[in-house]
């Protein structure tokens, strides 16, 4: 076995599902007879995520002692911390096809017939409850949660077994910068981070977050700058466009031998709090000791309270979890203090501070107006305006 540099990984052993070589060659051959089944977007971010690693210590779809468990108690059956349920989703009447201890082979749409990208040993198959799954990991059982909506939507049989990939997923944007735990973890050793702090994102880099990956990075030796690319919502920024913005400010107000930008290929699930905890575990795997969570992390539409991803983390012991939470507020520009600030560290109000949501920064950008730099640095602010206009044309073009 090749060492595993940095932090312990969840569970103690760090995944690695991922078939090379001549047993590829062979397995390649006998997958072509088993019996097909088509992923859905999620299910091919959460294989890819359990082949490299990247949510060990799970080596496969999850059975039903571990769903139960998770939902229920946001732990695994062997008592290790997991709070989203990783799982298979497949029609009845496949799993009806399919015999346990059975191997079956997972596909990806793609040309012709699909793309293989994995087997799987077929354990398990059981039936759910959408409704409680709902209710236990969202907090809310409403349809019009992106993430509950995607569980009423799925199949309703489970199928858990460990799997073994094969290939790669197809269309894997930005290859130059995706490393698995194992690489990331090299990484850092070999820059002699021993302290790192992970950053989760969806969204443009502004300066407020400029500030907070700044501050932790003060305490720290490196950050891991980890942007999602799995499938998010219609109306989030497009990853391209994000990742551009990435580079720029990088590029020019970052010390390189500090930062290692790198893309999480999972998808999002609005989870908020129990999320923000799966966001954890899963930078833990990558190696990092730290790890930013922000008010209302992986939250959608009001959904949770705006601390409530932050308060997760005093449900469990530190140790279970295994990487430090850097809790921070949100931060903006104070004209009399000069600098960016939060309520926390400024003792002026409101109307001394540069405030915009969400909405009015996306509304700005898709007119083409630079936000004031104060707010959001000119060179992301111009990546930002020119990618909302070709989102533009490309609704047009429709
Ligand atoms: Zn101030």
């Amino acid at each position: 076995m090749t060492s595993v540099p940095g932090i312990r990984p969840h569970g103690g052993v760090l995944v690695n599902r991922v078939l090379r070589g001549v047993a590829r060659e062979g397995a390649l051959e006998k997958a072509h007879e088993l019996p097909r089944w088509m992923l859905a977007p999620v299910n091919v971010s959460d294989l890819e995520l359990i082949a490299i690693g990247a949510v060990s210590p799970l080596n496969g779809f999850m059975g039903q002692a571990d769903y139960e468990s998770v939902v229920e108690t946001m732990h695994l059956a062997n008592g290790l911390v997991w709070t989203i349920p990783i799982t298979l989703p497949v029609s009845k009447s496949f799993a009806d096809e399919v015999e346990l201890g059975q191997e079956i082979a997972l596909y990806q749409p793609g040309e012709g017939t699909g793309h293989l990208l994995a087997t799987m040993e077929v354990q398990e198959k059981y039936a759910y409850d959408k409704e409680r799954e709902a209710r236990e990991v969202y907090r809310t059982t409403e349809d019009k949660h992106p993430g509950v909506a995607r569980v009423y939507a799925q199949e309703d049989v489970l199928l858990g077994g460990p799997i073994t990939l094969l290939n790669r997923p197809l269309d894997q944007a930005f290859p130059k910068f995706r490393y698995d735990p194992i690489q990331t973890r090299r990484i850092f050793a070999g820059n002699g981070w021993r302290r790192v702090v992970g950053f989760q994102t969806r969204n443009p880099i502004h300066r407020a977050h400029e500030y907070i990956q700044k501050a932790a990075l003060e305490i720290v030796d490196g950050l891991f700058l980890h942007p999602l690319v799995g499938e998010t919502k219609k109306d989030d920024i497009p990853a391209d466009v994000r990742m551009q913005s990435y580079q720029a400010i990088l590029r020019d107000y970052y010390p390189a031998d500090r930062v290692l930008l790198g893309v999480f290929p999972a998808a999002m699930r609005y989870a908020g709090p129990r999320e923000a905890i799966f966001h954890a575990l899963c930078r833990k795997n990558y190696g990092c000791t730290h790890f930013i969570v922000g008010r209302d992390h992986a939250g959608v539409r009001g959904y949770y309270g705006t601390y409530d991803a932050q308060l997760i983390f005093d449900e469990f012991e530190p140790a279970e979890i295994g990487v430090i939470p850097l809790f921070f507020e949100h931060a903006f520009y104070c004209k009399k203090c000069q600098s960016v600030v939060t309520a926390k560290t400024c003792p002026h109000g409101k109307e001394d501070w540069l405030f915009l949501s969400g909405t009015q920064v996306r509304e700005m950008l898709s007119r083409g107006e630079a936000p004031p730099p104060e707010f959001t640095r000119p060179e992301v602010a111009k990546i930002l305006i020119d990618g909302y206009k070709a989102l533009r044309q490309g609704q047009e073009d429709e």
